[in-house]
């Protein structure tokens, strides 16, 4: 039952419904015209017979019994009988047969060859010339064949409405719960495309469904614009910290330039001015992220190579590589070229190779690949070092996520959400294969 939608859930449970409550009703209906019929039956049993005593007369010194009487009345078969049950005058249905004696005023039901008749035996007596019998025979089948009609139209009609019920309540269903699909097609569309600015929109209405829709847009609305002063204010502290890092450095240089500092002296200088530039990166970075997270980026487009910019990044990183003892490994397809911002493609690469040497373990290697297919350019940067865990794959995409912080990278969490925001704005996706111990993988394609 879990499996099953809401639709077929409420489409089975009304359709169920129907089903029984038919059902019952029908078979109350069956067991009361059944009795209805039967008592019908015997009560004009006992009336034709009654009324067959009008066709009898006696006249000169014989009895005259109406021709009439041989006809089937409403079903009933009528015999006349002397007192001493010598059969007279009537008609007897061809498949009856019995030896049942006659009596007076007595309704019996007798099988006969398969089938029920009522038996109804009425003695009088007819002026001038003495006793006689009448019986009236009518089979009950003939009060039973209206209710097999009845029972077989309903067998027809049952599934018939059954049908019509549950494809009522199925269409019904699914008119009502269409806004449910809508909340749910908003939800994953913004949780696809983390785009906050989405909205269900089912406008004005106060059942609950219009409710429930209305109260997810005011939480989105929060949370858009608690997001909104979060990204501004991590572009305006950010961008404020500019100047004073940059007046730190300025002064540092200016400072280790002097003459007649003493060793300790510029050694402590030098660590501040390490630190500082360390910061103007982080800060520069932050900036670029969240000013990009805003779409206050402006993208510098133009047709590159991005061979190119990968081998360069290659080569660019040998070095770093080399101290770690990882060898960098390429396969790259030459000219592959298209439309992009050649600064953030660049810095992208360096992110993810950067990580893979980092992360990466001495003796081992980082592979850089690209190729072409069709329309779409796929890329890869794989390495076989540390690898990470599920719990770590969930967060590597957050801002300041680092599993392990004392294997810092420059980028101090920075650096996977700027590559999954550059892959973004050129339109692309990004994936990643890892494995703990064995290695990471990602991938990306435009
Ligand atoms: P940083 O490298 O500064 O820590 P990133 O945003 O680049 O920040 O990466 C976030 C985290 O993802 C890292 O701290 C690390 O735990 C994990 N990670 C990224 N790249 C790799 C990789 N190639 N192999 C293993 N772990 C990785």
């Amino acid at each position: 039952m879990r499996g099953l939608s809401i639709k077929l859930k409420i489409t089975l449970l009304y359709g169920g419904l129907m089903t029984l409550l038919t059902c019952i009703i029908l078979a109350i209906l069956i067991a009361l015209s059944n009795r209805e019929m039967l008592s019908s039956a015997s009560t004009n049993l006992k009336e034709e017979v009654l009324n067959t005593f009008d066709s009898m007369s006696y006249q000169d010194g014989r009895l005259f019994v109406d021709k009439e009487i041989t006809e089937i009345q409403d079903g009933v078969y009528r015999s006349v009988y002397s007192e001493d049950g010598i059969f007279l005058a009537g008609r007897i249905p061809y498949e009856f047969q019995t030896n049942r004696a006659l009596s007076d005023g007595q309704l019996v039901l007798e099988n006969s060859d398969g089938e029920r008749w009522y038996i109804y035996d009425v003695k009088m007596s007819i002026q001038g010339y003495g006793e006689v019998y009448v019986r009236g025979i009518a089979s009950v089948e003939s009060a039973d064949s209206t209710t097999r009609v009845i029972m077989r139209i309903s067998l027809f009609l049952l599934p018939v409405l059954v049908l019509m019920t549950a494809i009522l309540c199925y269409s019904f269903t699914k008119r009502l719960l269409a806004p449910v699909a809508r909340i749910t097609r908003t939800a994953g569309e913004i949780s696809k495309g983390a785009d906050l600015s989405k909205r269900i929109g089912l406008g004005e209405g106060s059942d609950e469904i219009h409710m429930l829709a209305n109260t997810f847009d005011n939480m989105l609305e929060q949370l858009q614009s608690s997001f909104e002063r979060e990204r501004r204010f991590s572009s305006d502290a950010s961008h404020e910290l500019r100047t004073p890092i940059a007046v730190i450095l300025s002064q540092c240089e200016a400072a280790l330039e002097r003459e007649g500092l003493d060793e300790v002296e510029r050694e402590e200088f030098q660590v501040i001015y390490r630190q500082a530039g360390k910061m103007s990166r982080l800060v520069g970075q932050l900036l670029l992220l969240s000013k990009g997270e805003r779409d206050q980026q402006a993208l510098n487009l133009e047709m590159i190579s991005l061979s190119d910019i990968f081998q360069m990044v290659a080569e660019e990183q040998e070095e770093l590589a080399q101290g770690r003892e990882i060898r960098i490994l390429t396969e790259i397809q030459p000219s592959i070229e298209m439309k992009a911002d050649e600064t953030l493609m660049m810095r992208m690469m360096m992110n993810l190779v950067s990580n893979g040497i980092s992360y990466g373990r001495p003796g081992g290697y980082v592979k850089i690949s690209l190729h072409k297919d069709g329309d779409q350019i796929y890329g890869e940067v794989e390495d076989d070092g540390i690898g990470m865990t599920e719990e770590v794959l969930s967060h590597i995409w957050e801002r300041f996520y680092q599993a392990d912080p004392s294997r810092s990278t420059d980028s101090a969490g920075l650096g996977l959400p700027m590559v999954r925001w550059i892959v973004q704005v050129h339109k692309g996706r990004i994936w990643v294969e890892s494995e703990p111990g064995k290695g990471s993988k990602f991938s990306f394609c435009f």
